[in-house]
């Protein structure tokens, strides 16, 4: 039995739209709040992203309902990064428009989302992470002792 036969009113949009912060109207905040039922309901596909490694990828949206619920949300939500070696948090956004829409409803605009980047910032940097043209770099690898002796001279043919 697929989901929309379990639960066929969890896929009609309108009948669980909720209210939402004012302010959707530019568009950008279109997908903020949005629950796991209402972007099955817009096609089913979300996706993670991650700031630090610029990894992303897609969100196995039966599993999360059969973990946190059809009304639950991804937005605001961090949870670590799965890509190798990356410290990050990963964020959600609705995949289903040619702009994937952010499920987050905390913005730039709230304390909230600068408290969070302050603390990730200092978590990061205590990793010895750094901020290089506005991108995360990994730490410096150690870098080697110089050479006690000189490099040998290019082969001659
Ligand atoms: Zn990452």
């Amino acid at each position: 039995m697929s989901l929309s036969e379990f639960c066929p009113q969890l896929f009609s949009f309108r009948s669980c739209r909720r209210a939402r912060p004012r302010g959707n109207v530019a568009g950008m905040m279109m997908g903020a709040g949005f629950t796991v039922a209402e972007v099955m309901a817009r096609g089913g596909k979300a996706c993670w992203r991650c700031s630090v490694c610029q990894g992303q990828g897609p969100v196995d949206l039966v599993a999360v309902a059969a973990a946190l619920g059809m009304d639950a949300t991804l937005g605001n939500r961090r949870p670590p990064c799965r890509v190798p070696g990356c410290p990050g948090r990963v964020r959600f956004l609705d995949a289903n428009s040619t702009w994937p829409l952010p499920l987050d409803t905390i913005t730039d605009a709230d304390a909230a989302w600068w408290t969070f980047d302050d603390q990730e910032r200092a978590r990061l940097t205590a990793l010895g992470w750094r901020m290089v043209m506005g991108k995360w770099t990994a730490p410096d690898p150690v870098t080697p002792p110089s050479p006690a002796t000189p490099a040998p001279p290019p082969s001659s043919r």
